[in-house]
């Protein structure tokens, strides 16, 4: 048996006007329904989560595994793009730190921040969020990592009765825009600045010595979420809810909620059935990630000059188009940039838009496209085949030019284009039959989604499009 004793968060240096220490609320009948073993094994921790006592207890909160009691930290917003004051962990707490990442529980009881909400998880929106943090990860992209997952019996109500449940959280730091605005918006510049401090020495080393270490990091804060942006693009994934306070300081995907990947491509859609105006709809995302930088610039100011922010903020745009483009080159398999690759491209996308062809399917396919046949699977796909056909002999002349190897051309698409994702049907089985006492598709689901580019034969139908039952499903802020 090995016990665990997680180190103090550094994140507590700060003081106690950054945090609020809790007190973890118990949950009975604690069931540990998913350990991920292998990033469990990256952090020192046991392969084995039976090697770990009471491991339900322990990641449910109910029980200690650190010297100190945990915390939750406070932030502030903009939420839809207004102000919204001081948010904070609401169902968040630190526990401690291991191997440099820090250890969060996600609703595990009420903070001083739960403003009048109940401190909790529903099973459902826990094994989504256990779930994608890992398919993210598996596909390559930046996101918080999810280590375990513990259910519980007690009630939880929101538009009905459901259970509760605790997703143990994973990341080098959980810092969001919003605590930096909320230390901005307050006034409190020698708070802010400390933050900043504390930011830089622990997450931006590198950014020390440099002129103005606030204005450096804000370039890279600027470049990770362009990269990370373009990531999600890619993917077709929709984060649902990209407020200040759900965006990581670190560049990573954070707070999976009424998230989606698209189905059949539409760059207007929306995955947030809570958010009517489709200010998070897929294809408003990159513009989003330069407002809540904005936010962010601004909350900065007092530590740099206004031109300096604004010179960090006009790389955004730059950023964000050249790391598109270079997914997109890959996705498509070809190697050096063309003056008419984004004419290449927008013509894809409004193809598969008209058709609204499946998004994840249609890439996939294209792994295979043949330099000498009508190329049958990937234009069956296509509504309009003729706008196919003749944008195929585009891609074909742009391909001859380049004259890579077509088999090396293959195996380098079939690795950038995922033949499996979380669709919202597959999280939806293994809610429903969690909900029934069986928890074997969340493992079935992780252990899946880990190799999301290989070709897996067993699991052949969870690569095919949704079932008519999934169109009727909606997924909103309640969690
Ligand atoms: P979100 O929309 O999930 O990013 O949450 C926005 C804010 O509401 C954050 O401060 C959360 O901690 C808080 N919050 C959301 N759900 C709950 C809950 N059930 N209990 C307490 N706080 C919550
Ligand atoms: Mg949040």
């Amino acid at each position: 048996m090995l016990s665990i004793q997680l180190h103090p968060a550094r994140f507590r240096q700060l003081g106690s006007q950054f945090y609020s220490e809790v007190v973890a609320e118990p949950l009975p009948a604690t069931q540990l329904l998913a350990w991920n073993s292998e990033l469990a094994a990256s952090m020192g921790l046991p392969l084995d989560v039976n090697q770990i006592p009471n491991a339900a207890d322990s990641f449910a909160g109910n029980q200690a595994i650190a010297a100190e009691p945990p915390i939750a930290t406070v932030y502030s917003g903009h939420q839809f793009g207004v102000w919204a004051g001081q948010l904070g962990d609401g169902r968040a707490m630190l526990l401690g730190e291991l191997a440099g990442q820090e250890i969060q529980l996600k609703g595990a009881g009420q903070t001083p921040y739960s403003r009048r909400a109940d401190g909790r998880a529903v099973l459902r929106s826990s094994i989504r969020e256990y779930l994608c943090s890992e398919a993210m990860h598996g596909l390559g992209i930046p996101t918080t990592r999810a280590l375990a997952l513990v259910a519980s019996p007690e009630t939880v109500w929101r538009e009905t009765q459901e259970t509760a449940a605790v997703v143990t959280r994973v990341a080098p730091s959980f810092l969001r825009f919003g605590h930096f605005e909320h230390f901005y918006y307050l006034g409190n510049h020698t708070a802010l600045k400390a933050l900043a401090d504390f930011a830089i020495a622990h997450y931006f080393p590198h950014h020390r010595d440099a002129a103005n270490p606030y204005q450096a990091m804000l370039s890279e804060v600027v470049a990770r979420t362009a990269e990370l942006i373009a990531d999600w693009q890619a993917v077709g994934f929709c984060h649902g809810v990209m407020n200040t306070d759900n965006m990581s300081l670190l560049g990573l995907t954070i707070d999976y909620g009424p998230f989606g990947f698209l189905d059949g491509f539409d760059a207007g859609h929306i995955c947030n059935h809570s958010d009517h105006s489709g200010r998070y709809a897929y294809g408003m995302q990159p513009e989003v990630g330069l407002f809540n930088l904005n936010c962010l610039a601004q909350a900065l100011l007092p530590l740099l000059d206004r031109d300096e922010a604004i010179a960090a903020l006009k790389q955004y745009q730059g950023e964000f188009e050249t790391a598109l483009a270079e997914r997109f080159r890959a996705k498509l398999g070809l190697v050096d940039e063309a003056p008419d690759d984004w004419q290449l491209f927008t013509r894809l996308f409004d193809l598969l838009q008209a058709g609204h062809t499946d998004w994840t399917i249609f890439w996939r396919a294209l792994c295979h496209f043949d330099m000498t046949s009508l190329n049958e699977p990937v234009r069956n796909l296509m509504v309009d085949r003729d706008a196919f056909d003749a944008w195929a002999w585009d891609y074909k002349v742009r391909l001859a030019l380049e004259g890579r190897d077509q088999a090396e051309r293959q195996t380098a698409m079939l690795a950038v284009n995922p033949k499996y994702i979380l669709r919202n049907h597959l999280a939806e089985q293994a809610i429903r039959q969690a909900n029934a006492g069986d928890f074997r598709e969340i493992t079935r689901l992780q252990t899946l989604l880990a190799r999301p580019f290989d070709e897996q034969p067993d699991f052949e139908a969870y690569a095919g499009l949704p079932p008519d039952w999934a169109t009727e499903l909606s997924v909103s802020c309640s969690s």
